[in-house]
Formats: C-alpha cells, sequence, structure tokens
C-alpha cells in the first residue's frame, strides 16, 4: 500500500495523522527486502513523552537505525507517520508464525527466531512504559485497530494477520499493559471490518385509506332529488 494513500485512509476514519517530513522515503532500503507484506505487527515503545518518543522511532538507537516503525500512535491516539518501506521492527521471528498469518489460521507459540520480519510486517510503535502497569488508553486502542484495518482492507487479510511482536519473536513481551492485549486488538480490527448492520427501524404502520367524502349533489339534483319523491307521495295519495 502506498504511504500517502494509508495516512489519508487513516485520517478519513477521524484519526488526527501527524506526517513527519519525508517519512514517504525514510525506510531501511538497501539492508534486506521490502515485501512481500504478509501482516501488522504491534509493538510499545517503552518510552515517555510523544515528543521523545517520536524522536527515538525516528532516529532509532545507535545499534539499531531509524525508522522503528511505520507509524507510530501516541497515548492521545495520535498517528505519526515515521517512515514507509522497510523499516526495523521486528526483527528475526518464527517461520511457522509467518506461515499462520499467511494461511489466517491459529498462532503457534513463537519457538525459534529464524526469518526477517522487517520484510513481511507493517510496523506500529505505542507509546508506553511497557513495564505491565501503564495503562493504555482508549483513544490509543482505537487508533491501534484503525490502522490494522485500513491495511486489513486494503491487503484483503482478515484480523488474524494483525500480530504483536510478543507473538513473532522469542523473548519479546509487547504489547501489554493495562486494557491491551492482542486478542482484543484483533476483536477491534475484526469489528471495523465487519461492521454489525444497524438494526431496521420499527416497520410503520400501514397508511389508512384516504376518507372518501360523498360529492355534494348540486342544486339541480336535489330537487329532481324531492319532485320524484313528491311525485310519489301524490301517487300514493
Ligand atoms: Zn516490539
Amino acid at each position: 500500500m502506498d504511504g500517502k494513500q494509508f495516512s489519508d485512509a487513516v485520517r478519513s476514519l477521524g484519526v488526527k495523522v501527524i506526517e513527519r517530513p519525508g517519512y514517504l522515503q525514510h525506510n531501511r532500503e538497501g539492508h534486506g527486502n521490502w515485501g512481500p507484506v504478509n501482516g501488522v505487527l504491534h509493538h510499545h515503545t517503552v518510552t515517555k513523552g510523544t515528543a521523545a518518543t517520536v524522536s527515538i522511532v525516528d532516529k532509532g538507537y545507535a545499534d539499531l537505525p531509524g525508522p522503528l516503525c511505520h507509524g507510530m500512535i501516541a497515548k492521545n491516539g495520535d498517528l505519526h507517520m515515521i517512515g514507509w518501506g522497510r523499516a526495523n521492527h521486528a526483527g528475526l521471528g518464527d517461520p511457522d508464525v509467518l506461515a499462520a498469518v499467511i494461511a489466517e489460521t491459529t498462532l503457534p507459540k513463537p519457538k525459534r527466531n529464524t526469518i526477517d520480519g522487517n520484510a513481511r510486517f507493517y510496523g506500529f510503535e505505542s507509546e508506553n512504559l511497557g513495564d505491565g502497569k501503564d495503562p493504555w488508553p482508549a483513544a490509543q486502542l482505537r487508533t491501534m485497530a484503525a490502522v490494522g484495518f485500513v491495511l486489513c482492507r486494503y491487503h484483503k487479510w482478515s484480523e488474524r494477520s494483525v500480530i504483536g511482536h510478543l507473538e513473532w519473536q522469542v523473548g519479546k513481551v509487547d504489547p501489554r499493559g493495562p486494557g491491551v492485549s492482542m486478542a482484543g486488538i484483533r476483536k477491534a480490527t475484526g469489528a471495523l471490518l465487519r461492521p454489525v448492520p444497524k438494526p431496521k427501524p420499527p416497520a410503520t404502520a400501514p397508511k389508512p385509506p384516504p376518507v372518501l367524502h360523498p360529492v355534494p349533489l348540486t342544486t339541480e339534483a336535489r330537487v329532481a332529488l324531492l319532485e320524484g319523491r313528491v311525485a310519489k307521495l301524490e301517487g300514493k295519495g
């Protein structure tokens, strides 16, 4: 999916999207493949403060150059677009997990880190301390579902193509904390993919037939009617 097309689609869902200058060209091209993409990976940042977090995921670390994701989801639900293309977020993961994501079947537990996930997954970092205590606000969870929804709709994937870093790579715990679970994120993503149809409005009562008013008789008709009655009476008398 094109990066600009993606951010516009998320914005159209009512999410505030902040595009970092140059994000469409910010990637790890030349350090491995990008694509074919098979899914969406969610992370937490282990950072505090949105501005500091944006800077970290944009630049990365000395031993892990940025971008560290495609988009960073702040605690207030804003999506900061960081990069597009190959990003340093997924690392090596389990090929059986990748196979399950492609087949959209039940995920096995990751057992070996042997296959490059940065080529295969869109990645979203969400601002959270990652200590298992820092809560996940509803606005942030909504945007996590929104980004997965836009990508699944585009690629014709189900919500089973949305996984957490902890489901991909041995040794990872993200995302975690009060209010977040990958089952919950997938459920919310699926609800966007398959909105429940609104109940039909109650059937309105059938319109009563229009009342037919008798056509008033003309004067001539009334006179003729009376004349007839008089003639009858006279005939009887
Ligand atoms: Zn992660």
